[in-house]
């Protein structure tokens, strides 16, 4: 069987196309940066580059051009992707999570006018969104959010906390999923706002994790919302909200990059040509231990790769997102232990310091017991078990019970 991809001419000169244009534009500050741990500066020259993609339409390459999208086919827009992969960097950005998975809520169920407004910020790199889900009392559980939104005349007031949202830096809007109806219709009591990070009423105080990762609080005080920010309708947040929930849980563009394990790989790479490691690749055993982590880790982006094609090309799917979350939440954590394998008490040490300044076994460690962004690993098990209707009789399900 031949495993080889192939890209046919007219590919191979788009390919040429961007690698020229990223070459012309992407700032060599930026070139296999990490998005996680980066200043005020760099972050300002990522939020330059996402314009730039933005204007090209590349920054949502499949996304309506009406809107501010490039249009592109998905061959395209993986082409894009890789090309800006080989430069280290995501697509779209990390630090628009926000936009990426709000973007394909309000494209399904936003009015016409509701698109037209809300999508060509964030598709052009001009609007960075957080996602305000999380609460103190509602995580995995997400439908139990206790945030209101109460109807005042041509407004709303929402009031509230949310919990582990965003990074560094803020952000120019949220979206939020909140409490409209009575706490006993669970399901049938909620509703998806678009808020205006400039609104009166927001407090945002800093929430440090393990592994040097950086999150907020939110606390909301009488925000006013005009109603047309409301999104799908009151009481039907939750369909809403289901749009955005099957992207993040592994349908997500940039999850196929499957880049975070791929940075681990690079910074073992670089390890084990530091004599200081004391790492010999005559070593069968290294050579063993490093063939596994490398199909591991390919394993993970090619099941990231699939699911993105079943997303974009809008093919029926159950099981496949959450299966390769899980896969990749798995890997990272046990990647921590086949470091310590790998290098021995070498790990521990400074010679491996990571962007956040920590040894590379402890941030890989840290790192991925704070990795429950998007849901942790029993809850991906939770929907992929809904999803095949274990116990249940047989049908296609990847709708809300
Ligand atoms: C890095 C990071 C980024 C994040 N980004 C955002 C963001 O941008 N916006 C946002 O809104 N939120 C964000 N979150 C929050 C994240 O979605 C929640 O942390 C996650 O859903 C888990 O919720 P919780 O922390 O309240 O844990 P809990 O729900 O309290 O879970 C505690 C434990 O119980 C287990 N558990 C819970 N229910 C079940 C069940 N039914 N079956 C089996 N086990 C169960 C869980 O697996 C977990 O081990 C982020 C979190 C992290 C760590």
């Amino acid at each position: 069987m031949d495993f080889h991809v192939t890209y046919s001419e007219s590919q191979q000169r788009f390919r040429a196309e961007v690698a020229q244009w990223l070459a012309d534009v992407v700032p060599s500050e930026l070139l296999g940066s990490n998005e996680h741990f980066e200043n005020r500066d760099a972050y300002e020259l990522r939020r330059d580059l996402g314009r730039s993609l933005g204007a090209r339409g590349w920054l949502y390459p499949m996304a309506p051009p009406e809107y501010g999208g490039g249009g592109l086919d998905l061959d395209a827009a993986l082409v894009v992707a890789e090309e800006l992969r080989r430069l280290g960097l995501g697509l779209p950005p990390y630090y628009d999570s926000g936009g990426v998975l709000g973007s394909a809520s309000i494209l399904h169920w936003g009015t016409d006018e509701q698109k037209a407004e809300l999508l060509p910020p964030i598709y052009r790199g001009e609007q960075r969104t957080w996602q305000l889900l999380t609460e103190p009392s509602a995580g995995s559980d997400v439908a139990a959010v206790a945030t209101t939104a109460v109807r005042d005349g041509d407004d709303y007031l929402i009031s509230g906390q949310k919990s582990f949202i965003g990074s560094l830096h803020g952000a120019d809007a949220h979206w939020a999923l909140v409490r409209t109806g009575p706490a006993e219709d669970r399901h049938h009591n909620l509703s998806w706002f678009m808020i205006d990070g400039s609104s009166a009423g927001i407090t945002i105080t800093p929430q440090h994790l393990l592994g040097g990762i950086d999150k907020n609080t939110i606390f909301l005080d009488e925000v006013r919302v005009p109603a047309g920010r409301l999104v799908g309708g009151e009481n039907k947040g939750w369909q809403v909200a289901f749009t955005h929930l099957d992207h993040e849980h592994g349908l997500r563009s940039d999850r196929f990059l499957g880049q975070e394990l791929h940075r681990a790989w690079e910074r073992i790479v670089e390890g084990i040509a530091d004599p200081a490691s004391g790492v010999s690749t005559d070593d069968p055993v290294v050579v063993d231990l490093l063939a596994k982590i490398y199909v591991k880790k390919e394993t993970v982006r090619l099941l990231g790769k699939r699911n993105y094609w079943l997303a974009m090309e809008n093919r029926p799917r159950t099981y496949e997102g959450p299966q390769g979350y899980y896969l990749e939440k798995k890997t990272t954590q046990w990647l921590a232990s086949a470091l310590l394998e790998l290098f021995g008490g070498a790990a521990t040490a400074n010679v491996f310091a990571g962007d956040a300044g920590a040894a590379l076994v402890e941030q890989q460690a840290l790192g991925a017991m704070a990795m429950h962004g998007g849901g942790t690993g029993e809850i991906q098990k939770l929907i992929m078990s809904r999803a095949l209707r274990l116990g249940k009789p047989a049908t296609s399900a990847s709708a809300p019970e």
